[in-house]
């Protein structure tokens, strides 16, 4: 098939290509018309249609795949593999359905998912599809805090939480984090449903609120719950942005789009066909999880692969075992995790048989060059960068091996999916950007489907958040781009990561990458520091890919001023540069710049509720007083 051709079709004759794509899904009852769109930027897909997440995902694939594996839970933190054909994935679903119901919650409930990447995660998200609740699931790393906001922002009837998370070995109670984020919340939920696996035995039950799974289960074991059918445009979730920039905003998915968005992405982009393995190591928390660890693979009658643990436990082969022991055809993973097996061994990519591997995506955050070189060399699989976001909920830049392999550019996430009508805009002039000229990366309404709906709740901040940056109404995907002569778009990193240095407006992303081209570098964020003379300067924290001597740093680091210099030019040369052990990111694996910036300028850091190691920024902190490793 011709990718151009495809792609095409899909925005010049959008009616015409969704109805073929939505053939793939089961319907109760067919869409009436298939684009609405009399209210933009709102439209609305599949009108009339009625179908189910949970039947697309389970009872439509027991009768032809009932024996296949459906979804692999692998939990090197409980040393624990569970397998589960999609009949036993129907037994469990309905089970968990017939509890749910048993607590009163029906279609149109919300309901706060707090638990780790296990088996009854996946469960509790297709109970509730099949009966037609909305889903929240909140990352279990996420602190009461931040259960408590989302909590107040989805209001959920219940809340189902896991008695206990396990991170290297350490067990982390849940429970003691949700009884806090309820009496934080405006909003608790009437009841906490606790799934446990015994590793917080003893945790505290609050009487007449919490529930046990196990007891209830008992109780409704092989009871039958019927699908409720939803109109297409019904919410089927939640699910909340990283909250990278601010305050998280609570993405609201629909049922029809979503899933045909989902069938789309599975032969087109990942190229999984029904029966082949797909393992991605997202968390169930995040967008990649929703889509790929579950919607997905299910949607397609794939099998899905989740997984537990932290990817060098046992070593840092245990993601390729995986691979060799279920046959992964497409694995999934965000540039954190490879940066993370690049301070490993690199003999560990190729101790196991990885003939039924054929392609590593990445997504998340910007691949730099040399990681991406690193990786695909070190395995020979095909490697291509993805770029989407909460809000999409599925690829908005991508290549596309099922459709048509077009030939990969490092430092390009590639060309537009299919749907997403792309467009560089000018920042200035609101022009279409020519090629090679930065400008940010938009979406030409209407959204394809897949993507949200609305802000849950707030139609307003839907409009004001992504759609009222420009005279033209254009959802702004808030990051920089460039596109070649050829369509590739480069990202060039959000459109709050730029500083202007002496007049100078630079992209601090492009200096990363400069940064990170230096072969002793594993990874670097640049920020802008306030700066008396020039307004703000450019400041690099990076990490070594061996910690070597002060003096060794020392070198390093001016050779890192060097590098920019030559590469950039001498108005891009960082200011100071400081090596440290470790980044500040969050839970999601995302630089945490703001926090970094404010460190640097002698500001309070603002809110650290999705920081992942709070050791990190006390070694911030201690650098900066201690002074830097190049620069003045
Ligand atoms: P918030 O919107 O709450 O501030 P966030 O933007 O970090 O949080 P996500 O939706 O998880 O939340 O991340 C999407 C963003 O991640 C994109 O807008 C982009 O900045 C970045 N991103 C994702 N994939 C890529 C990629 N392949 N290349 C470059 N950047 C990427
Ligand atoms: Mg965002």
């Amino acid at each position: 098939m011709d990718y151009a051709e495809f792609h095409r079709r899909s925005i010049e004759e959008p009616e015409a290509f969704w109805a073929e794509q939505a053939k793939a899904i089961h319907w109760h009852k067919p869409p009436t018309s298939i684009l609405e769109y009399d209210n933009p930027p709102f439209r609305k897909w599949f009108v009339g249609g009625e179908t189910n997440l949970c039947y697309n995902a389970v009872d439509r694939h027991v009768a032809e795949r009932g024996d296949q594996l459906a979804l692999v839970a692998i939990s090197t933190e409980t040393d624990e593999t569970r397998e589960i054909t999609y009949r036993q994935l129907y037994r469990e679903v309905n089970d968990f359905a017939a509890v749910l119901k048993s607590l009163g919650v029906g279609r149109g409930d919300r309901v706060v998912i707090y638990m780790p990447n296990m088996a009854e995660a996946v469960f509790a998200m297709l109970a509730c599809a099949r009966i037609g609740a909305v889903h929240s699931v909140v990352f279990g790393g996420f602190a009461s805090h931040n259960l408590a906001l989302r909590i107040d922002d989805a209001q959920p009837k219940l809340l189902i939480a896991a008695d206990a998370g396990s991170r290297g070995g350490k067990v982390i109670p849940y429970k003691p984090l949700v009884d806090a984020a309820c009496a934080q919340a405006q909003h608790p939920p009437a009841h906490v449903l606790v799934v446990s696996r015994g590793l917080d035995p003893d945790y505290t039950r609050v009487e007449g609120r919490d529930v046990d799974y196990a007891t209830l289960r008992a109780e409704h074991a092989g009871e039958d719950v019927p699908v409720e059918w939803l109109e297409s445009n019904e919410p089927a979730y939640l699910l909340y942005t990283s909250g990278t920039t601010g305050k998280p905003k609570g993405v609201q998915r629909d049922v029809g789009g979503y899933a045909v968005a989902m069938a789309l992405s599975m032969w087109a982009i990942y190229d999984v066909k029904p029966g082949q393995v797909m393992f991605s190591t997202s968390d169930v928390g995040w967008a990649v999880g929703h889509s790929y660890n579950v919607y997905g693979p299910l949607v397609a009658g794939a099998t899905s692969i989740l997984y537990e643990g932290l990817p060098t436990t046992p070593d840092a082969g245990i993601w390729w075992k995986i691979c060799a022991d279920y046959g992964v055809r497409t694995i999934f993973s965000s540039p954190t995790g490879i940066r993370v097996l690049k301070k490993q061994d690199a003999s560990f990519l190729t101790r196991y048989d990885l003939s039924k591997l054929e392609y590593l995506f990445l997504a998340g955050e910007p691949l730099d060059e040399p990681t991406a070189h690193w990786i695909n060399e070190g395995l020979g699989k095909t490697v291509i960068d993805n770029y989407w976001q909460t809000e999409t909920g599925w690829p908005v830049l991508t290549l596309m091996p099922g459709v048509e392999m077009k030939p990969v550019k490092f430092g390009s996430p590639g060309l537009p999916s299919p749907g997403y009508d792309l467009r560089v805009i000018d920042e200035a002039t609101g022009e279409e950007a020519a090629p090679g000229q930065k400008g940010v990366l938009v979406i030409q309404p209407p959204l394809p489907p897949g993507c949200m709906t609305t802000v849950w709740n707030d139609d307003q901040r839907f409009l004001s958040s992504y759609f009222s940056h420009f005279s033209e109404l254009l959802y702004s995907s808030l990051d920089w781009a460039i596109r070649d002569e050829d369509g590739y778009t480069f990202i060039l990193g959000r459109t709050d990561d730029v500083i202007n240095v002496a007049g100078h407006r630079l992209g601090t992303r492009e200096i990363e990458e400069s940064i990170s081209s230096h072969p002793a570098v594993a990874e670097a964020a640049v920020i802008g520091v306030h700066d008396e003379l020039k307004g703000q300067v450019p400041v690099v924290f990076a990490t070594l890919k061996q910690a070597g001597t002060a003096g060794s740093q020392g070198e390093t680091a001016k050779q890192m001023l060097q590098t920019v210099a030559d590469q950039l030019g001498a108005v891009a040369r960082p200011a100071r540069v400081y090596v440290v052990n470790a980044l500040p990111k969050t839970r999601s694996g995302k630089l945490l710049r703001r926090s970094l910036q404010a460190l640097a300028e002698s500001r309070d850091p603002g809110d650290l509720s999705t920081l992942d190691d709070p050791n990190a920024l006390d070694e911030v902190r201690r650098v900066l007083e201690r002074g830097a490793d190049a620069g003045q």
